[in-house]
């Protein structure tokens, strides 16, 4: 295991989804080794491992070396407690959106002691689906010439790591707060006690669901909830499933 001595960095993981061409993997390694990066994730790769990647890592395949492969984007980030989507596509329903600078400023602000921190990229030829998009708190936006507003996958990694180096050696204070951050898993938790909760009542209809989870998983993720808030609310679901339950009875 390579050990990366500064302390913010060292939590921050890039995760790639279903990458085709494994050159762009090798290239991305390269990009991260650059900038002081070594935590590569891969969520099902197509073609991996591939002598390409190594190739075109050149003096970075020890960052290919510990890469960890996963089945799921879930899977890549269930223990993170800051997760950012890059994409170059507006969506529908706008997520809350920051340019790689804004971004790099967000995850020093996160700080080194509060939780391990993904920045997620799409795949070559379609992106992030929105619901990819939907499990981070942040779209990460590269600005871009109108005519042409897709980068190369290892050039949009080399983007953003760079933003972060720049952002990790200028020192932004820590937030200082009480309580831990929420990891994603404890916010899918959540989603899925709200969404079971808010069926229950007779205010989301399953067969009819429109955007309301949707909205609803953007106002929780906005406000990043930390573990007590979580809990509370959880608890809150709880009281609500308990009084509804007792209510049917009769
Ligand atoms: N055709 C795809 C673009 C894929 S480019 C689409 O329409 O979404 C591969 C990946 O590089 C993207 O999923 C994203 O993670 C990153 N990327 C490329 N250009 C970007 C940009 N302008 N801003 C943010 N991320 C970008």
């Amino acid at each position: 295991m390579m050990t990366n001595p500064h302390p913010l960095r060292a939590k921050v993981r890039i995760v790639l989804v279903e990458t085709s061409h494994p050159g762009n993997i090798g290239a991305a390694a390269r990009a991260m080794k650059n900038m002081g990066l070594d935590r590569l994730y891969l969520v099902q790769p197509v073609d991996y491992p591939n002598e390409k990647a190594v190739f075109r890592s050149a003096s970075a395949s020890d960052v290919l070396d510990q890469v960890v492969v996963c089945a799921s984007l879930q899977e890549a980030i269930s223990d993170c407690s800051l997760v950012l989507g890059t994409s170059a596509r507006q969506r529908r329903i706008p997520w809350p959106l920051v340019t790689p600078k804004e971004a790099a400023i967000k995850i020093t602000e996160h700080g080194a002691g509060a939780g391990d921190i993904a920045i997620v990229f799409g795949r070559e030829s379609k992106g992030l689906k929105n619901e990819e998009l939907q499990q981070c708190q942040y779209h990460v936006n590269i600005p871009t010439s109108e005519a042409y507003s897709s980068l190369n996958l290892a050039m949009a990694v080399q983007v953003l790591s760079y933003e972060l180096f720049c952002a990790s050696e200028a020192a932004t204070p820590e937030r200082v707060w009480d309580q831990l951050p929420a990891t994603n898993t404890d916010l899918e938790h959540f989603f899925g006690h709200l969404e079971t909760t808010l069926a229950e009542v007779g205010f989301h209809d399953p067969d009819n669901p429109r955007q309301l989870l949707t909205r609803l998983r953007r106002l929780f993720l906005r406000i990043e909830p930390d573990q007590m808030e979580i809990s509370i609310l959880r608890g809150f679901l709880k009281a609500v499933n308990d009084a509804t339950r007792r209510q049917s009875q009769y």
